[in-house]
This record gives C-alpha cells, structure tokens and sequence, in this order.
C-alpha cells in the first residue's frame, strides 16, 4: 500500500497490510460492502437518512425471517450494544429473566442482567456442556415468577451451537418470552423466528451478515415493540422502545447513527439476500467441513465433538510443545488471523470461516498452518 500522505506535519495513521480474517468477527468484507462506505456525506435527519434505515430494516427483518408482523430497530454500536438495549428494555420492574449459560457470551448475558439489577435465575451448564432443555423445563415449572429466557444460540466463544428449537418450544410452552443473542448465527444457521418462538432476537452487521461493524439490531413483532410503552427503561441510550418509535413512527433517529455503517450493511444485506440464507448456510458449512477434516488429517484435536459445532466456529487444541501466541504471530506472518479463546477451555485456537473468504481459504491456510507447525516443531502432529 502506498505510503498516506503527512498531514499538518504529522504522519497520518498507515493501514496495515490486508490479512485474511479467521476470527469471528470482524470478518473480511465484500468490495460493494467496502465501497458504500464512501457515498456521500449525508445528515442523519435528512429523508435520504430516513431511508436507508427504513430499507436497512426491512432487510435485516428479511434475513431474521421475520413476516410483515416483525420489524427491526438498528442501534449505533456493536452487538453487544443491541444486546444491552434488549435485556435492559424488555423485562418489567415485576419481571424476571432465566439467563441460560454455558460459555463466555451466555456470561454475558448474566453480567448485563446483574449491571441493571434485574431479577434473575442464572442456569450455568457449564462451558462446553450443552444445554439441557429439561432443566429449563424444570426451573420455568418450579418458578412462575420467571417472565423472560435469555440465551445465546451460537456460542461463539466454544464453537458451540445451543439447541434453540427445543429450547423455544419448552419456553413456549410455559408461556414465558425467549430472547435470543443471535450475533454470531443469524445468516449461518438454521433459524426459524416463528418456529423457534423467538420473541426477541439480536443480530450484528459485522459476523455472518458480513458487514462493517458499529451497527447492530433487534428484531421482534411490532406488538411486542408497541407494547414496551408500559415497561420504563433502564437506560437513556439503549431505551429499546425509544429507538423503535424513533425510527418507526417519526421517521427519524433517536441519536446519531453510523450513517456510514449502515450504508455498508445495506449493501451487505443485499449481497445476502442474493445469495439467499440457504446458500450462505451451504458455503459456510462446505469451509468448515473442508477446515475440519484438514485438521482431523493432521492428527489436531478438536475442543468439541463435530456434531455440537455451529458452521464458522472451530476449536482445535493448540498441539503439546507450541505456544498459542506463536502459532498466531506465524500464521499472521503468512497472512492469516486466528483467535484465541478465554483460558476456561484451556490451550486452544479458534479458527472462524465467517466473511467473504476466496474459495481455496482452507486449503491455503492449512498449508501455511503445516509450515508453521513444522517451524514450531509441534510433537506428534502428522505433517
Ligand atoms: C461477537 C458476539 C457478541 C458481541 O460482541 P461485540 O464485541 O459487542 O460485537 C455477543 N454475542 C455473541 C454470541 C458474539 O459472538
């Protein structure tokens, strides 16, 4: 890349060079995605502002699956921003929210819960154990109390994909509401807002939608936004209900929103409608199987069994001798990042398949990956 040009004197910020991205989020986007960042300069209480959000919306409701009854609200922030906006608006004063959890996002969950003193019943299976949809079953019969599920569906944190159908049907069944941290599977997974009996569903443009990120949503049927009126928020910024009148009734944002940001999701929305939410599902699944059996070949260990794997997350335990932070500055060296995971699962990588990746991706990769492991000498790996 060429040298950026001084600026009062001052040497402007160089970008780096450009690296193929195989954690799990931010991901590599699309030249179109890339490229509606520079429309031009608009003011966010302009109509051709109002638009975009208007389309931007009806897209993201589109790739949720949501019907004419479902709409979305966007929030200026990455995903965990729309997460907060979600729990912390929609559980009454007299609620109480079950939060099932078994990894570092199901935490999360529990720690937004706990930050604005809500009610809560904290279900930790523990990392990497799948949740047991009978347990649910079982608190929500004991505790009436319980208004509200929070859950993560991919847990990105393992690789772990949480058995949603089952768990909505149970949580259905008790009556209660299920909402649902989708940031990391929305577009990737299967996914049935209705069929699921999700009731609030939280997505980001920056994973598998393969946006930019500073832009996340909510999607749920309106009646449910409507009927937030009665439940106060908890926050000013995030006050879900506000944004939602904001954009759906006045026609115009609460706060500033990423304007730029949004354009790119737009046009990576479009991108995913095109290829349609069954063919993104098919490429994502073919690079992790081509991924995994790579890895399998080489005699890696994976953190979970295949069947619990979501399609664009991969642990694979870093081989005995080899350091992880080794292994990721060499296979940056080669033009690859990948991921470390949180020290509860122990000495493993993550290697994500999420974003616009050149077919031969794994194939290339797992070469670099075999010199690599060659320079570190790893024991007991087959070259
Ligand atoms: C990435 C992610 C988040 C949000 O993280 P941000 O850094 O706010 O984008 C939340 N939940 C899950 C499951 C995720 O994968």
């Amino acid at each position: 890349m060429e040298a950026t040009t001084p600026v009062n004197g001052q040497e402007s910020a160089c970008p780096p060079p450009a690296a193929v991205l195989l954690n799990p989020g931010p991901v590599n986007v699309h030249e179109r995605v890339r490229a509606a960042m520079t429309y031009p300069d608009v003011c966010h209480r302009e109509p051709e502002a109002a638009a975009l959000m208007r389309r931007t919306r009806a897209k993201a409701t589109a790739v949720c699956g949501g019907d004419e009854n479902h709409t979305s609200v966007l929030l200026a922030g990455s995903g965990t921003a729309a997460l907060e906006a979600a729990v912390s608006s929609v559980v009454p004063r007299d609620g109480k929210i079950l939060v099932l959890d078994n990894g570092n996002y199901g935490e999360r969950i529990h720690r937004i819960v706990t930050v604005h003193g809500i009610p809560e019943h904290h279900l930790e299976f523990g990392w990497m154990n799948p949740m047991d949809p009978a347990a649910v079953d079982a608190v929500l019969a004991a505790d009436p109390q319980i208004t509200h599920v929070g859950m993560v569906h991919h847990e990105t944190s393992t690789g772990m994909l949480n058995p949603l159908r089952e768990i909505g049907e149970v949580v259905a069944r008790h009556g209660r509401s299920l909402l649902v941290d989708g940031i990391s599977s929305v577009g990737a997974e299967e996914f049935d807002m209705a069929a699921d009996h999700v009731d609030w569903l939280v997505g980001t443009a920056n994973k598998c939608l393969e946006g930019l990120p500073g832009v996340s949503f909510v999607c749920a049927r309106r009646d449910r936004l409507e009927a937030l009126a009665d439940v106060p928020s908890r926050t000013f910024y995030l006050d879900l209900h506000g944004h939602y009148v904001a954009q759906d009734k006045v026609g115009a944002p609460l706060f500033t929103p990423a304007v730029q940001v949004m354009y790119a999701f737009e046009e990576a929305l479009d991108l995913m409608l095109a290829e349609g939410v069954g063919e993104r599902i098919a490429r994502y699944t073919d690079f992790a199987r081509r991924l995994r059996a790579g890895f399998a070949e080489r005699g890696l260990r994976f953190l979970l069994p295949e069947e619990q794997m979501s399609t664009s997350v991969t642990n694979v335990h870093v081989p005995d001798g080899v350091r992880y932070a080794d292994l990721h500055d060499l296979l940056k060296d080669e033009g690859f990042v990948i991921y470390g995971v949180q020290e509860q699962v122990g000495n493993v990588f993550r290697v994500a398949n999420m974003g616009q990746l050149a077919t031969d991706v794994p194939d290339v990769f797992l070469a670099a990956l075999d010199r690599v492991l060659g320079k570190l000498g790893a024991a007991g790996v087959a070259a």
